[in-house]
């Protein structure tokens, strides 16, 4: 009896765990790693029901069809992780792990009826598969508690496969296969496991919870012309952005950009026209700028970047690139031979500067540009000067 509800709820949780993450992924619009969550479970269940459903449970291929299916599962589950903090996991190693183990649980099995070889086989190769997930969630850099508890569910995993066969082995001893099952140890750890298994899955349905209110407030800040942040948000992430460079010693420079002759796009061309002019520069700007610079449409065809580890220099090389390839870009709309210009101020901060005034200065290089004829980027002059100083002396400047 007691077998037979166990049997029934496990795949049951497992059918309802797929169901959650594949709703989550498909309603949600959310990243594939939700997707690898919706097919752990699958993999779990089937696993499960392979191992618990199947007529002849001893049989040599129900061994090799549960650590298939068991194995596909914990590959999804770790690589979804993994891939949810942005870290990267081998699939090919896991693979590996798997065939490696595979082989090695065709011998034990062909070997000998005893259950404690095999145990230690297949949970030694979950747990090295666990341990590699775990080392990559360590790698991600920015985590927060969530993710945290996540990594900590997972090294548990790890450390609970290693540890397993062994209890397991010193408990229930050297019984066969047969025995093991009725055995109350065998009881208890399902009972663990189960509650393991639940903990982690609650808490990975809660990461993907979190990760799309998450994503949705982050929509709400971005600017729905370029799907650049809007103003408000820039200005907040620049704060923030400032505060953080402040802290870690990091240099940070800014770029102001402003599209030359807008009125006259609106008036000749229309405003919906215009309005695709700015979102190509959005396009344009976001295509040019790095994963840790932040960039935002603050006003109507105005636009700012923070530029994360960056001098005077390479932020003016990052604005002139961004400045000739709009200039190259074709505006469906406008004719053919017609193409639009804008012009850039960039400043780099200054010890002590905060947002107010850094933007300040890079703005008042903006209007220097468009006075001097637009179509250009300018820098303060001394900024200018030490970008084009070498390293040496650039140095010997600074420190005078
Ligand atoms: P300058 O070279 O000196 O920058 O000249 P400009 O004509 O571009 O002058 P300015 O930057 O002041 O012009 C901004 C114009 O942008 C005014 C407004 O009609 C237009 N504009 C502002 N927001 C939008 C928008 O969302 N869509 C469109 N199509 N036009 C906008
Ligand atoms: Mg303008
Ligand atoms: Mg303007």
């Amino acid at each position: 009896m007691r077998e037979q509800i166990l049997g029934l709820i496990t795949p049951l949780m497992a059918l309802i765990f797929f169901s959650v993450f594949l709703l989550l992924w498909r309603r949600g619009k959310m990243g594939s790693y939700v997707l690898a969550f919706a097919g752990a479970y699958l993999f779990f269940g089937l696993g499960f029901v392979a191992t618990h459903l199947l007529p002849d449970t001893g049989a040599f291929y129900v061994f090799h069809l549960t650590q298939l299916f068991y194995t596909a599962g914990s590959v999804c589950v770790i690589w979804g992780a993994t891939r949810r903090v942005n870290q990267h996991v081998s699939l090919p190693v896991l693979g590996l792990v798997y065939v490696l183990t595979a082989l090695t649980l065709a011998v034990a099995v062909g070997m000998s009826d005893e259950t404690g070889p095999r145990l230690y086989i297949v949970n030694t190769g979950y747990g090295v598969m666990f341990t590699i997930g775990t080392m990559a969630l360590l790698q991600a850099p920015r985590r927060s508690a969530l993710d945290k508890l996540v990594t900590v569910l997972f090294a548990i995993s790890a450390a609970q496969f290693f540890i397993r066969p062994a209890l397991t082995l010193l408990i229930a001893g050297g019984s066969a296969a047969s025995d093991y099952r009725e055995s109350i140890y065998y009881s208890v750890l399902s009972v663990a496991v189960t509650i393991q298994s639940l903990a982690t899955a609650v808490c990975l349905i809660w990461a993907c919870a979190w990760d799309l209110i998450q994503g949705e407030r982050e929509r709400a800040q971005r600017d729905v012309l370029t799907g650049l942040r809007s103003r408000r948000a820039f200005e907040q992430d620049a704060l923030s952005t400032i505060e953080r460079a402040k802290q870690e010693g990091v240099p940070i420079a800014i770029v102001v950009a402003d599209i030359d002759h807008f009125k006259s796009v609106n008036d000749v061309y229309g405003h919906q026209v215009g309005d695709k002019a700015i979102a190509i520069f959005g396009s344009v700007v976001d295509g040019m700028i790095r994963h840790s610079d932040i960039a935002g449409r603050i006003g109507g065809e105005e636009f700012c970047i923070i530029a994360w580890n960056c001098d005077a220099a390479s932020a003016k090389t990052m604005a002139d690139r961004i400045r000739r390839r709009f200039a190259d870009t074709r505006i469906a709309g406008m004719p053919d031979d017609t193409r639009l210009t804008a012009s850039f101020g960039v400043a780099a901060r200054r010890e002590g500067e905060g947002y107010g005034k850094l933007f300040a200065r890079a703005d008042a290089e903006l209007y220097r540009a468009k006075e001097s004829g637009r179509d250009r980027v300018c820098l303060p002059e001394r900024e200018n000067n030490l970008a084009r100083l070498p390293l040496d002396r650039e140095v010997r400047t600074a420190s005078a």
